[in-house]
């Protein structure tokens, strides 16, 4: 469920809500989603920790854990349809429960995931290698003063892949997934299959200005509607999901199709595929080099 607009809403509630609590005790549903690198059992590892500060990285959910040995802290993958809730622990766990925190004021941490894709990591602190995917996050797509029209031209020029398998590389951009991925191509008006090496200087900016645009828009809009920690607002969406409808700008219905996996959702009449989506061959591009990717962003290898 979670991308960078609902967790950016959700983080700093989770912060509140969990500031100094202390575990008294943890229920694991779910074991599928537990992965620890500290030696013990998972019902006790937890126990007289206390919560402290809580962060989000790239799309995962990193909370400081103060108290006992070793020293630990937790990091949260939601995935696909992971969920937090702080519930009065006496309530009724729902039935996607995966793991449940009690704390000694009466309340409960609650990691909800019906599709059991998300991760929970118990690792000694400061140990983000073990967790793929955490160690090397991209620039900060929210943070004007890195993430310029120059950076990305630059990191673009390095790209081997598809324009939408690009944006959603968390080591190079933070972040985007499959959602807004979809909203941003369809506002750049850039075919999701285009080679990311074939898009010229002006196309690119014009990626950089929707990727901003429609991050800052989702960003502000999910927080103005203060929904419930473990609600996904997703209505005010364009494209995403809406195989089928109209395009909301040119009426072409829109359609649905597959991008290394993922269902992609696009406006054949706004992003047109053009011959350069199909013939762009990086094997017969110019041998020069592009510029270096900018530290601490993994090369990735295309696959023949
Ligand atoms: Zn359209």
């Amino acid at each position: 469920m979670p991308e960078r607009p609902d967790l950016e809403y959700v983080v700093p509630r989770l912060a509140d809500a969990l500031a100094g609590a202390v575990i008294t005790a943890t229920r694991v549903r779910k074991p599928v989603v537990l992965r620890l690198a500290v030696e013990g059992k998972p019902e006790e590892l937890w126990t007289g920790r206390r919560f402290g500060a809580v962060s989000r990285r790239a799309h995962f959910v990193l909370f400081a854990l103060a108290g006992g040995a070793p020293d630990v802290e937790m990091v949260v993958a939601p995935m696909l349809a992971g969920r937090f809730t702080v519930d009065d622990a006496g309530e009724r766990s729902p039935g996607d429960l995966a793991v449940a925190w009690t704390l000694s004021d009466g309340r409960e941490l609650r990691y909800r995931d019906s599709e059991q894709m998300g991760k929970v990591y118990l690792l000694p602190r400061g140990r983000w290698d073990q967790v793929p995917g955490l160690q090397h996050v991209g620039v900060d797509v929210l943070d004007a003063q890195r993430f310029t029209r120059e950076a990305f031209r630059t990191l673009a020029r390095t790209r081997r892949d598809q324009v939408r398998v690009f944006i959603m590389d968390k080591s190079a951009l933070d972040s985007l997934g499959n959602a807004y991925a979809d909203e941003v191509l369809w506002h750049a008006r850039i075919h999701p299959k285009t080679m990311a090496r074939a898009l010229s200087d002006d196309e690119l900016d014009a990626l950089h200005g929707s990727i901003v645009h429609v991050l800052s828009d989702a960003r502000d809009e999910v927080a103005r509607r203060q929904a419930p920690l473990d609600e996904k607002v997703r209505d005010f969406l364009k494209v995403r999901n809406r195989h089928g409808e109209p395009c909301p700008r040119c009426g072409t219905t829109l359609r649905c199709a597959g991008v290394h996996g993922h269902d992609t959702f696009f406006c054949p009449q706004c992003q047109p595929e053009t011959r350069r989506s199909s013939i762009v061959d990086w094997r017969k591009a110019p041998s020069t080099p592009g510029p270096a990717a900018p530290p601490g962003v993994r090369q990735k290898r295309s696959r023949r």
